[in-house]
């Protein structure tokens, strides 16, 4: 027999494996990170009740090096959680220097709303994605932890739910929207199929870890000719996260000795390699080559993805966290567009892909381009920070 219990809320939850039934909710976040939790938050601020739900529980970390560009932190500090980030000891990074085969260039900070700083900062995403869920909480969202989605709910071609497996039973959610921000290996993007367009394959890999005892010189990158880079990030904690990555046919032969051939790249920079010799190795080696190219149409009826789950690059220009807080906003504004009549459904979330696309498709091309190992010319490089420029909030 099923043990049914009323929760304060009015719903109706049942144990033993039986299927619950719900009221619903405005709009259900499938992922709780870069791209769910900030949705979830701008949504429920704006008084919708959400649902986010995310298999893992937080604080947790997940593969990802920590860079947020110029127009992520502008957000985050209009968000009201950039003091969050610095209270946490993310150090605050001035200096970014691009050193290309050892020729070191510093790029100019770009025009900036007034009272918006240009140092930028490298939080471990351990602690980032922790202050994003709670920003979430506290606006409202009702959060999910442990709770794997396996299936949506389905009417007449239209998406009104999820279906999910957690340890204590099995769970029915419906909402008006299913928002997919389940990352690079979206279950909703699987179970919807939308159209994927300009994909390009994996055409790099990277391992990194994290150092203590290497000063912090501010935020590095190094590029050399055979496509082999360094990434050097002063994180939380007084560590330093360093990532070294190459073109993807490298990787087989690079896994078969990792800490061998991360530091044998990381000896072309020998100031760097003496203090990584002298310091000290924190964590494990980390690293993947999974790192596919691609825009997915992000809606359709009943549902829209976003994140990675939407749109996915390379890592190689560090973008993946910017891009989800802009997609944030502008998934947001499509909803409540929807929601409260002020365009079709249709015009709103078509205006969501475009303006997304317009935002990171500059982006996106000069990514796929460096990840290939091609020659970036100067102008491109200022391409590249006129379109981040775009990307600023006035
Ligand atoms: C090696 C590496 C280095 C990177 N470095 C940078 C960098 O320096 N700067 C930068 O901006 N970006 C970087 N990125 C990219 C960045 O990590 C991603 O773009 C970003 O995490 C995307 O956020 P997201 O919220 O879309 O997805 P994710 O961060 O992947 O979060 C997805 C969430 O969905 C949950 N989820 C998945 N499936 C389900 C399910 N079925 N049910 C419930 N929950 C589910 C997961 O548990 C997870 O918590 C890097 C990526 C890699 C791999």
């Amino acid at each position: 027999m099923c043990d049914f219990h009323h929760s304060c809320t009015g719903k109706i939850v049942c144990y033993h494996g039986a299927v619950s039934r719900y009221l619903m909710y405005d709009a259900i976040v499938v992922g709780a990170r870069c791209a769910g939790a900030p949705t979830a938050m701008l949504l429920a601020r704006k008084g919708y009740r959400v649902l986010m739900v995310d298999r893992d529980s937080f604080p947790s970390d997940i593969m990802s090096t920590h860079y947020i560009h110029l127009p992520g932190q502008v957000r985050l500090q209009r968000w009201g959680l950039l003091e969050k980030i610095i209270e946490s000891g993310a150090p605050c990074i001035r200096a970014r220097t691009l050193h290309f085969n050892g020729t070191a260039f510093q790029p100019p900070d770009p025009p900036l709303p007034e009272g918006v700083s240009p140092d930028t900062l490298c939080p471990r995403r351990i602690v980032l994605d922790k202050i994003l869920v709670d920003a979430a909480v506290e606006a409202g969202a009702e959060l999910r932890e442990g709770f794997p989605v396996r299936g949506l709910v389905q009417d007449n071609g239209s998406v009104n739910g999820i279906r999910g497996r957690p340890r204590d039973g099995e769970f029915e959610e419906r909402a008006r929207i299913v928002i997919g921000a389940d990352g690079l290996h979206s279950t909703i993007a699987r179970l919807i199929q939308p159209e994927e367009y300009d994909t390009k394959v994996s055409l790099t890999f990277g391992y990194y870890t994290y150092w203590s005892g290497v000063p912090d010189s501010g935020m590095h990158i190094h590029f050399f000719d055979d496509a082999y880079g360094v990434l050097v990030f002063p994180t939380n904690w007084g560590q330093t996260c360093i990532g070294v990555g190459g073109l993807n046919a490298g990787f087989q032969a690079f896994r078969r000795d990792i800490e061998r051939n991360y530091l044998k790249i990381i000896d072309r920079i020998p100031e760097l390699a003496s203090h990584v010799r002298a310091g000290k190795r924190e964590e494990r080696y980390l690293g993947t080559a999974d790192m596919p190219n691609y825009f997915r149409k992000p809606y359709g009826p009943g549902w829209a993805l976003t994140g990675d789950a939407g749109y996915h690059r390379d890592f190689i220009t560090g973008l993946g966290i910017n891009d989800a807080f802009l997609q944030a906003e502008l998934l947001v504004e499509a909803i409540d567009d929807a929601f409260s009549g002020r365009r079709t459904e249709e015009e709103a979330f078509s205006h969501f892909e475009n303006e997304r696309n317009r935002f990171v498709k500059p982006t996106y091309d000069l990514t796929v381009k460096m990840a290939s190992g091609e020659t970036i010319e100067p102008m491109e490089f200022m391409a590249f920070g006129a379109a981040m420029t775009a990307m600023i909030p006035a």
